[in-house]
């Protein structure tokens, strides 16, 4: 029995980890659940989990359920709840599924305690990967990625010798903007950018995943993942999302892993790496797909995977700096306070103004995060 502890457990791939849950519950056991806004869900995931630890991150709100109602549960909160949940001795696997930098203190705790890490959020490793994998490498702790692009990759990596590996290469959908001009950007609601055509997420991924950040991030991710250098990563547009993402090896074979898009895949093989058990998904029918279209990425139209491969480039603290500015550039969008065209335009501002030169350490980031809210902020 594996003992998983969410945090993030109302999320998408909260949601989506506890479905694999209820269907292996002879191998799989909810130990630990956390949740910040999304009471309502937390609850009814209580009642059918039944876990022995919840953890709600917003403390304020702790009057809003009855532990009473859930004796089996052992209730903490805040950040030292967290800690306390993902250093449990009976933990196995610590989903890291948080949107947002709140994700980087827990994974790096989670690190100390030697657990495994199943990672899906994106910050930890945009922001602060040389610090995470410097870590996990000193207490030995695995992080795997949950992440269908690098889950792909990490799958495709399984046997390859060191040196191998020529270059990655990520996939990406283009999101739900990808049939628009860049003309027609201007106009573009958060309604419709929330429309995603393959993959049901989080709002926040959504809009990452129309400005195309989301590659981005994912470039900067692998980076660290899997130890590689920017110009040996390259993206291409696959608008099926089929093939999760390539890797070459050295003497030109080029491998992928594929499958419909299904989330409970890459979450599953986090929990249970390196042994396959079955998902429910559907095979693939090549007869029926016909073809998998490959297409160039516009980078007139999609300017922030530039900025992120700049953003790498400088390394150090610039990463942080353009998660932190894409986070607040996207609430103001989602807000209705800036068009979406302005989202690159306050990202790129900010990489110009605000010094990224110093190392970038955990303290460092939570340290240029109001900084950068207050740029952005005073020039909306
Ligand atoms: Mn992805």
């Amino acid at each position: 029995m594996l003992n998983i502890c969410i945090l993030g457990s109302t999320g998408s791939i909260g949601t989506q980890a506890l479905n694999i849950i209820r269907k292996n519950r002879d191998k799989f056991n909810a130990l630990a659940l956390s949740a910040h806004s999304n009471l309502r869900l937390l609850k009814e995931q209580l009642y059918e989990f039944k876990p022995k630890y919840c953890v709600l991150t917003d403390s304020s709100r702790a009057g809003e359920i009855d532990p009473k109602d859930f004796p089996s549960t052992k209730f903490l909160f805040g950040q030292e709840g967290l800690k306390q949940v993902v250093s449990l001795k009976e933990v196995d696997v610590v989903l890291v599924a948080i949107v947002g930098i709140a994700a980087l203190y827990p994974t790096i705790e989670a690190i100390k305690a030697k657990k495994r890490i199943a990672l899906a959020s994106k910050e930890v490793m945009v922001s602060c990967g040389e610090y995470v994998k410097g870590l996990a490498a000193k207490t030995g702790s695995q992080i795997i990625p949950v992440d269908s692009e690098h889950s792909a990759i990490f799958q495709c990596m399984q046997g390859q010798i060191e040196g191998s590996l020529k270059r990655l290469i990520l996939t990406a959908s283009g999101g739900a903007l990808r049939d628009l001009s860049r003309d027609q950007l201007e106009k573009v609601t958060p309604e419709m950018a929330l429309l995603h055509p393959n993959w049901k997420m989080g709002s926040k991924i959504t809009i990452d995943s129309a400005t195309m950040m989301n590659k981005g991030f994912e470039v900067i991710e692998a980076r660290h993942f899997f130890d590689i250098s920017a110009d040996r990563i390259e993206c291409v547009m696959h608008p099926q999302s089929i093939a999760h993402s390539m890797i070459e090896l050295k003497d030109g074979s080029v491998l992928a892993q594929m499958s419909y898009p299904n989330m409970e895949i890459p979450i599953m093989y986090s929990f249970t790496y390196p042994q396959r058990i079955e998902s429910g998904v559907p095979s693939l029918d090549f007869i029926a797909l016909k073809r998998l279209d490959f297409e160039a990425i516009d980078a007139d139209k999609y300017p922030c995977l530039e900025l992120a491969y700049r953003a790498l480039k400088a390394g150090e603290m610039y990463p942080a700096i353009l998660n932190l500015a894409n986070d607040d550039a996207v609430r103001l969008f989602l807000e209705g306070r800036i068009p979406f065209t302005k989202i690159p335009q306050l990202i790129e501002e900010a990489l110009d103004s605000i010094d990224g030169s110093i190392k970038c350490t955990p303290e460092n980031v939570y340290c240029i995060g109001s900084k950068v809210r207050d740029f952005i902020a005073a020039r909306v």
